[in-house]
């Protein structure tokens, strides 16, 4: 079973009705996804090999040799397709369509998973436009069909990454950017995997992006009358990446949904001119 967002999401709709909007969709994709049951093989990595990887700054995997059930994976995408094309959306046609190549049997779901694993932006596009559908919608039904692997994948390998001095802007277990950050009750910041969810401590005067340190370079803005979000961002390379503070909640929400949960913050940064 993979973990049920369901509660946290009727939770964070009802304390932030803004968040509506954006979680309403997501919330029947996760009622499908807690019923996934991927299977995920014990990871084995030797000691010395993992101080080697470790040493050299090495992630435990590279996001393309991820092993993950892309079966399951094909499963859930299916279960999404039929689930949102027919329900009252003005993509149902493409999503249709996309169910068709799902069903196909000729590794449709597949290509999608390796588009979005390798990042490979001009085969996305390409799959997107053979079916109709915004590239975004359909890199987000097929992350998220990969979730409840990634997930299972997480928890059995998670312990066998040493996280202490890590202190990269990538992730230890498969390299990919952070999507959030966030500060503990002690102050100290982690960051969250876009891909897998995997948090690891980072220096609080640092862009994740371009490791840059310089204090001048580095900013932050604040929503309105939104206490406990910042917006922290870097004059260097222009990125930017929403920040929680723990302290500001009782409990904080799991950041998948947070990073749902304030879209208006990503639009915001954007406005100014942050990617
Ligand atoms: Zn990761
Ligand atoms: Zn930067």
């Amino acid at each position: 079973m993979t973990q049920d967002l369901v509660p946290d999401i009727d939770r964070l709709i009802l304390q932030r009705p803004a968040s509506k909007t954006a979680l309403s969709p997501f919330r029947e994709l996760a009622v499908l996804m807690a019923q996934a049951a991927p299977e995920i093989k014990p990871v084995q990595v030797e000691k010395e090999m993992r101080d080697i990887q470790k040493q050299e700054g090495f992630p435990l995997f590279s996001r393309e040799n991820l092993p993950l059930d892309l079966d399951a994976a094909a499963g859930l995408l299916k279960a999404f397709l039929v689930h949102l094309s027919t329900a009252d959306r003005d993509d149902s046609k493409g999503l249709k369509k996309a169910l068709k190549q799902a069903e196909s049997g000729d590794g449709w779901p597949g290509r999608l998973f390796m588009a979005i694993l390798k990042q490979d932006e001009k085969a996305l596009a390409e799959m997107a436009t053979g079916v109709n559908l915004d590239p975004n919608v359909l890199a987000f039904l097929g992350k998220t069909a990969l979730r409840p692997s990634i997930e299972r994948l997480r928890e059995t390998a998670s312990g066998d990454i040493d996280k202490t001095g890590w202190d990269k802007g990538y992730c230890p277990l498969c390299g990919s950017q952070p999507d959030m950050a966030f500060f503990e009750k002690t102050g100290k910041r982690y960051l969250h995997c876009e891909l897998c969810g995997e948090e690891w401590p980072y220096s609080r005067i640092q862009c994740p992006f371009c490791n840059i340190q310089e204090q001048e370079k580095l900013g932050y803005f604040e929503a309105e009358e939104e206490e406990g979000f910042r917006v922290y961002f870097c004059r260097e390379c222009l990125r930017y990446i929403k920040t929680i503070d723990k302290k500001a909640f009782e409990a904080a929400a799991p950041l998948e949904l947070e990073n749902l949960a304030t879209i208006h913050l990503d639009l915001l940064a954007q406005e100014n001119g942050f990617k």
